[in-house]
């Protein structure tokens, strides 16, 4: 455990935190909001079911330390001028709102006309995308989903290729699409081909599947030609959130030989509104699978445990069902390449990894059935329907579908959770074709 003060198990806030909420005064997540009566987007953090105005705080002067007086980070409309300060900000930051919402502390406490500007409850503000991501790369670094699919298009003695254990790999995605949470999207179109059928067909993707993952956001990038090294690695990682990378199977199929994905993945990626930081994390750290069969080459070896031990759900409600069902339970420590290792290879190049860019991990899928990451895999590939207590099944989603992800780390006696990361899918758009 960390002797971080801001760690402290047993810190309470004057502000109330249920039971079991993703925000207590340990988490301090970053994220951008607009206040229930409008204006600008601006930088806040949350706590129990409050958002708190961090430019309120900024103007008022209290953040005052050597890294973020006179900084001017949190009257804007992303968190990337925040980020680009790096580590040393970003705990500074920690520690003055850690301290301002502690319950022994008067100075928001007992000022009440400024307690009314800060904070606002959770429903009543809209969170806005809090990061202006530059580039999203999509990492495929769980061997589970790995062997899965490979066992699924190749069969189990050619599961994973030749490269899989070396090199953690991964494809450019693309960031205009980058949606945050609750932003619902339409089914995608596109050219498939059936196996049987002697020519494609332009129709709505049949196979839309989500895809359970976590993303971390670059905070101070590198120049390029100059990569970063494993060990310096994870000061550049600002903070993680949940992320759904949409996929249209029968699209991909088609497509993905010999470039990989292009359209199949292009027409929304959802992530949580939350930025959680690696600081939030830290009590949490855990190794990951072991990497010595074989061991990876020098400059992606790190000497410490390089995860974060994170519980992951995904709920499915369709329109005709009373409530959210879980369908997965899966943990961010079962991939095996870390962050770090992912950032290192996405470098060493000397590709210029900057300030907002995103690299999410691949679907997370874990060793057991229940704890597979995607449609694909908990349907086999359609061949086992899930079952659903009003008698539904689903082999991929359905029109009026929401996907509701969810994740938090557990402490003793707190949580630091991810919040939500929802996205429901609607019909196709009328092309008139
Ligand atoms: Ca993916």
């Amino acid at each position: 455990m960390s002797n971080e003060p801001t760690h402290n198990p047993k810190l309470k806030s004057f502000i109330d935190v249920p039971q079991g909420s993703h925000f207590p005064i340990q988490n301090i997540p970053f994220g951008v909001f607009v206040p229930p009566s409008g204006g600008s987007p601006r930088v806040c953090t949350a706590i129990g079911d409050q958002v708190a105005d961090l430019s309120v705080l900024e103007t008022n002067g209290f953040f005052d330390g050597a890294a973020l007086k006179g900084k001017e980070v949190f009257d804007k409309s992303s968190l990337n001028p925040f980020m680009a300060l790096g580590p040393a900000a970003r705990r500074e930051a920690r520690s003055v709102i850690s301290k301002l919402l502690s319950e022994d502390e008067p100075t928001l406490r007992d000022n009440q006309p400024l307690r009314e500007k800060i904070f606002f409850n959770m429903g009543d503000v809209q969170m806005k995308l809090p990061v202006q991501i530059g580039d999203y790369t999509d990492f495929y670094s769980s061997r589970e989903h790995a062997t899965n699919v490979g066992t699924m298009f190749r069969g189990k003695d050619n599961a994973l290729q030749p490269n899989w254990l070396h090199i953690p790999v991964g494809y450019h995605g693309r960031s205009s699409s980058v949606i945050v949470s609750g932003t619902d999207l339409h089914r995608p179109q596109g050219q498939t081909k059936a196996d049987d059928a002697e020519a494609p067909s332009f129709t709505p993707s049949r196979l839309v599947d989500f895809e359970l993952e976590m993303g971390f956001f670059v905070g101070q990038g590198n120049d390029l030609g100059k990569p970063l090294s494993i060990n310096s690695a994870e000061d550049h990682i600002f903070g993680l959130a949940l992320v759904n990378d949409w996929s249209a199977r029968d699209i991909q199929k088609w497509e993905y030989v010999p470039l990989g994905p292009f359209l199949a993945k292009n027409f929304g990626t959802s992530m949580s509104p939350w930025i959680i930081t690696l600081e939030a994390l830290e009590p949490f750290r855990t190794s990951g699978p072991t990497q010595s069969d074989p061991e990876p080459l020098p400059y992606l070896k790190s000497s410490k445990p390089s995860t974060y031990d994170i519980h992951l759900e995904v709920h499915l409600k369709g329109e005709e069902m009373d409530s959210p069902h879980r369908i997965c339970a899966s943990n961010f420590k079962y991939l095996y390449w870390s962050m770090a290792q992912q950032l290192v290879h996405h470098s060493i190049t000397g590709c210029n990894m900057r300030t907002g860019d995103m690299l999410a991990s691949g679907t997370i899928s874990g060793p057991t059935e229940d704890s597979y990451g995607s449609m694909l895999e908990l349907s086999w590939r359609g061949s086992k329907p899930l079952k659903f207590p009003n008698g539904e099944e689903r082999k991929f989603i359905k029109d009026g579908d929401t996907i509701i992800m969810t994740g938090w780390a557990q402490g003793d006696g707190y949580r630091v959770g991810f919040g939500e990361c929802t996205g429901k899918i609607l019909p196709c758009v009328d092309l008139g074709l």
